[in-house]
């Protein structure tokens, strides 16, 4: 089964408006032979999704929110609704980031939820799961990661699977230049699709699972050519533009 492969990059907390919008143009140019081929996105900061969204428009470059409630409206100071970033040029919503997760005490529950919420609001969700370096050390691996994509998943239908993209990402291999090894991911990477199977079991094939955590354009050709590495998930190598075509280019190779 040939997936097309998916690589968006993570802003996280940076780039003002006009930067994130000079990067989109640079992007597209510097795309080249990936254009279409590769489906490339990126995740700018809630203040340039607007934006990018419009310089975005009629490129190959799609727009993700790094982060969304799960509630449609109300009291919520500081949140974000599906609705809102739908209507202002998102297609994808990432949850579930390990920074999420670790600092503003995101949980398996509240994953879920927002899983909900974008596929409500026809957004596109990409989870993210990992497990910490002591998780690992514990050989809790595949325990950890199988139940955040258990949990973050659970009740969804095949039709609704179909629409998501998973992301493994090892917290250990976030922002520390240390990558997991092609087996190391590939080795996850088939556990979660395994468990794609048993919870929808057609479209398990489908589903594209992108690996993140220290790639750059060194790594990142040799970690999607993996079976089961559909794509990848950038942060620090996704903010400047001519080292992101080149990680999206790998994807070619
Ligand atoms: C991330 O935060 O999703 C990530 C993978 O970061 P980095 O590429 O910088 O490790």
């Amino acid at each position: 089964m040939t997936r097309r492969k998916f690589v968006c990059g993570n802003w996280k907390m940076h780039k003002t408006v006009a930067e994130a919008v000079a990067f989109v143009k640079e992007l597209e140019a510097a795309l080249g032979e990936a254009k279409g081929k590769v489906q490339v996105a990126v995740a700018p900061p809630f203040t340039a999704l607007h934006a990018v969204a419009r310089a975005a428009t009629g490129t190959s470059v799609e727009v993700a929110a790094q982060d969304v409630h799960w509630e449609a409206k109300g009291a919520f100071t500081g949140e974000v609704s599906a609705a809102m970033l739908a209507e202002v040029g998102c297609r994808h919503g990432i949850v579930g980031h390990s920074e999420r997760r670790q600092l503003f005490g995101e949980t398996d529950e509240t994953v879920r939820k927002k899983v909900g919420a974008l596929l409500a609001a026809h957004l596109q969700p990409i989870v993210c799961v990992g497990e910490t370096l002591a998780e690992r050390e514990a050989g809790r691996t595949l325990e950890v990661v199988g139940r955040q994509v258990r949990a973050g998943l659970a009740g969804l239908s095949a039709q609704e699977l179909e629409r998501l993209t998973l992301a493994y990402e090892p917290v250990w291999a976030i922002g520390t230049g240390r990558t997991a090894t092609t087996a190391q991911a590939q080795e996850v990477h088939a556990a979660i699709r395994a468990i794609l199977r048993e919870l929808g079991a057609p479209v398990a094939d489908r589903i594209r699972i992108q690996y993140g955590g220290s790639v750059k354009p060194e790594n990142a050709a040799e970690l999607m050519a993996q079976p089961d590495v559909d794509g990848a998930l950038v942060g620090g190598a996704s903010l400047e533009p001519n080292g992101f075509a080149a990680i999206v280019k790998g994807a070619l190779r």
